[in-house]
């Protein structure tokens, strides 16, 4: 090749052209497309260089057909490679006839289809397409062509290069560029032609004798800064879904910190880690002393950017933090100084290595992604078999400068120890500190540990269960106090479900017209398999408000503890479960050390499990409590009186919702008993069902039946309740429903719920209908009890009574630090 460009137009170029690339998220719509030709039109002077990677995720979508052909090739079925061709050939040419019009759609069009012409031949046997790089490289030549023409159809003069023209690099796992003979291929083609865009497929070059290679997975962001090398460019622009480099990945961890400035060394160590905002090879080619990276968003280009480039000198601070799920740790026999040897020559370096010398053995840590290299690569080398591999460890990692010295080494060290950590070092330079643990990663961990690191504020996200009554009233109530509650924390709704929908977004919901909100976007879903998706959620801690009545959902307490959150619940039903269902609950709970408020399970919104925690924090100790604990009950005696029917009371009580939708579950006292059950096990007696003493209501031959039939023959419970009020009113008094359990002189307890005869003056007998009591003997109370009465139903004050355990849950957390 002749160099047909004068020095001074070399010279040009090198001042003038700028590089800017664009990921395949930039590219993955005919709306993405159409920013970027605005980007690139009003951000990128008229001759700068334009990177592409593939549109979306062609590239994957390539090698899945690639895949599936080599399964055809087994089975002789090439049924799903032809799928997936159809559906990447639809979407490729779905972008054309979006973004074109005219001569320039027919034109791209007619090269896209001659391209897939030889891929559909390509599947049907014919060698056209030689090798695995060639295939692969369509999906950067695709994006690039496109682009142009875009550009070219808004008047733009642009072009595109498939860098395979230029870029001549030597065969090896990771190509080695020949420069010069790259360099003059690129003036060559660019210096003639000083105002046009030019867009350059990323991610693919070529050997000496034109065969496609490819730089490796997410190559193109080191396509970029090796053309911007070639023509000695000052700057290279990497324009991503991201405004920048964080200092944790945004898409996992909330109120992350943007930051300005990186260092090289940073970046450099950052993308060696595999973080996945740059490509490890990025910086190789790149000429320190002149050139800055700047990393911005494609999406919002007036957000700020991280301008990587020689700052080593400023005040060390830790500042990203970095972590990767799957971690493969190779142990090797230290006394095997051969393959020793070979480990620490190995062009890959380990994220860290280490050796116990007790043991004799040393350790060598990669990414998962390493793993098929790193086996290949020692069936070569380790002749004895001294070499193992062991998986199940995850990464995390702080990157800064100097790290040793920064404040958030002590926090990172600290944080770190407190997980199941196999190992912590820092890296040669300083430039680290990496943890290895020996657990699963999840984002809750990540986001607990970056807001130890890097904000002082803590987040809390909320699930709320239930979207009736309770619900409602509780959603309009957080609204209004949104202000207060965000005080201690950063508290956000992540979703609203019911027992088939959800709405979820772990951005946090906007509360405006909710309830229209949830009708639209809610999707249906299965609370098993949504639990183990919840750790993660972005957040420091997380709390499910249970605001059900649904065995379902308390069946489920274990699993959400279990899965890292706290509950809150209104719904009676885990509490008041059986022994053995509840212990485990307990269990689970303690294992686990999460929060379970219930407070609103017993008396609503009364402070009735605030008073008994405070007298046995203090030293007392409860001996009895008795009551009206049932709303609907204290309603129906209220009323009741020799000139009414029992049954007419029913009916209206149901009719003004006072009741449970099937009135049975009132009048056999279930509802009693459950609320029984939940307060003696708050002050830590062991009870069951089986242990409680019940006279029910309801005469078994009408426990079965349909609840019409039910309502229909209820009168037939009136004759035994008109008995009662006489037999009551012989001596004087009247019947109510009480509920009682006391802690007898051996310790055991006598638990019952029934009919009980009170004098008409008792205050038990003198409750507004709808008011709960609870009267509370103690060693304290014990001549006089201690009393607490008031409404022991409402959707408002439980929904107040569901807030004040939510306080209570902040505080408790706020502390926890
Ligand atoms: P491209 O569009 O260039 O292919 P990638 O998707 O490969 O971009 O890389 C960008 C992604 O890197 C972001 O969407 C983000 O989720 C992730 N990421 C991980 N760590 C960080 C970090 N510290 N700062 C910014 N982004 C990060
Ligand atoms: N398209 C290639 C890939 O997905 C290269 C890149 O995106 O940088 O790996
Ligand atoms: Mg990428």
């Amino acid at each position: 090749m002749t160099l047909e460009v004068s020095t001074a137009q070399i010279e040009a170029v090198a001042e003038q052209v700028q590089v800017h690339k664009f990921g395949g998220s930039s590219l993955a719509d005919a709306y993405c497309y159409r920013r970027v030709a605005r980007i690139v039109t009003e951000y990128a002077g008229a001759s700068d260089l334009v990177v592409v990677s593939a549109a979306g995720d062609t590239t994957n979508r390539i090698l899945a057909i690639i895949d599936a052909k080599e399964e055809g090739d087994e089975t002789d079925d090439f049924g799903m490679a032809e799928v997936l061709l159809k559906q990447l050939e639809k979407y490729q040419h779905g972008l054309i006839t979006d973004l074109l019009s005219g001569d320039i759609l027919t034109s791209v069009m007619e090269a896209s289809k001659q391209d897939f012409s030889r891929w559909w031949n390509w599947l049907a046997g014919g060698e056209e397409i030689k090798n695995r790089p060639e295939l692969l490289s369509y999906g950067e030549l695709w994006s690039a062509r496109l682009l142009a023409a875009l550009l070219q159809q808004q008047g733009i003069r642009a072009d595109y290069i498939d860098a395979r023209s230029f870029l001549v690099a030597d065969d090896a796992p990771e190509p080695l560029i020949r420069v010069e003979i790259s360099r003059e291929g690129l003036l060559n083609r660019i210096a003639p032609h000083a105002g046009t865009r030019f867009i350059v497929t990323g991610f693919i070059c070529s050997d000496p004798n034109g065969r496609s290679l490819i730089l490796g997975r997410n190559g193109s962001d080191y396509s970029a800064t090796l053309v911007g090398s070639l023509i000695d460019s000052k700057q290279v622009t990497i324009w991503k879904d991201v405004a920048g480099v964080y200092s944790a990945d945004p898409r996992k961890v909330e109120r992350v910190v943007s930051l300005p400035i990186l260092d090289w060394r940073e970046a450099e160590e950052l993308a060696r880690l595999g973080s996945p905002v740059l490509h490890p090879r990025t910086f190789q080619p790149v000429n320190r002393e002149r050139m800055v990276i700047a990393v911005r968003s494609s999406l919002k280009v007036e957000n700020q950017q991280t301008r990587i480039g020689q700052y080593e000198d400023t005040e060390p601070t830790g500042k990203v933090l970095t972590a990767l799920a799957d971690v493969v740790l190779f142990r090797v026999d230290l006394r095997d100084a051969k393959l020793i040897e070979a480990f620490e020559e190995l062009d890959l370096t380990p994220l860290i290595s280490w050796n116990e010398i007790a043991q004799h053995q040393a350790y060598y840590a990669y990414h998962q992604n390493h793993q098929d290299y790193m086996t290949a690569w020692l069936e070569q080398v380790d002749s004895k078999n001294n070499a193992s591999q062991l998986t199940g460890y995850a990464m995390l990692a702080l990157v800064g400068n100097r790290i040793q010295e920064t404040e958030q080494f002590g926090v990172f060290k600290q944080e770190v120890s407190e997980q199941a950590l196999r190992r912590l070092a820092l890296t040669p330079d300083n430039n680290a500190v990496v943890a290895i643990l020996e657990q699963k990663l999840d984002n809750r961990l990540l986001n607990r540990i970056h807001s130890q690191l890097f904000n002082h504020r803590r987040s809390l996200g909320v699930l709320v269960v239930g979207r009736g009554n309770i619900g409602s009233a509780w959603l309009s109530l957080y609204r209004r106090l949104r202000e207060r509650i965000n005080e201690q924390m950063d508290v956000r709704i992540i979703g609203i479900l019911n027992s088939t929908q959800m709405w979820l977004d772990y951005n946090g919901l906007d509360l405006t017209d909710w309830q229209d909100q949830f009708e639209r976007l809610a999707r249906p879903y299965e609370m098993s398999q949504l639990i183990p998706e919840l750790p993660n959620a972005p957040y420091d801690e997380l709390v499910m408000l249970d605001l059900t009545d649904a065995i379902a959902v308390a069946q489920l307490y274990p699993s959400f503890f279990a899965n890292g959150l706290h509950i809150i619940s209104a719904n009676k039903r885990a509490g008041a479960s059986n022994e053995s269902q509840y212990s485990e609950i307990r269990t689970i709970q303690q294992e686990y050390q999460r929060e379970w408020y219930y407070n609103t399970t017993v008396g609503a919104g009364l402070p009735l499990n605030y008073a008994l925690n405070d007298l046995r924090n203090s030293g007392d100790t409860i001996r009895s409590i008795s009551g009206i604990f049932s709303g609907t009950m204290s309603w129906l005696f209220e009323n009741f009186n020799s000139e009414v029917n029992f049954s007419d009371l029913v009916r209206d009580a149901k009719q003004r919702g006072l009741t449970e939708p099937d009135p049975r579950e009132d009048l056999s006292c279930q509802d009693i008993i459950r609320k029984l059950l939940i307060l003696a096990r708050e002050i830590g007696l062991r009870l069951d069902w089986k242990d409680i003493d019940v006279d029910s209501l309801l005469p078994e031959h009408l426990a079965e039946i349909p609840l019409d039939e039910f309502m229909q023959r209820l009168p037939e419970i009136d004759e035994g309740m008109q008995d009662l009020y006489a037999d009551a009113q012989k001596t004087g008094k009247v019947p109510r429903l009480l509920a009682s359990f006391a802690v007898q002189d051996d310790d055991t307890v006598r638990a019952r719920v029934g009919i009980e005869y009170i004098p008409e003056g008792d205050m038990l007998a003198n409750l507004i209908p709808g008011e709960n009591i609870f009267v509370i003997y103690t060693d304290w109370y014990h001549e006089m009890p201690l009393v607490i009465s008031g409404p022991g139903a409402g959707k408002e004050v439980t929904a107040g009574g569901v807030q004040s355990d939510l306080n209570q849950l902040l505080s408790r957390l706020a502390k926890a630090k």
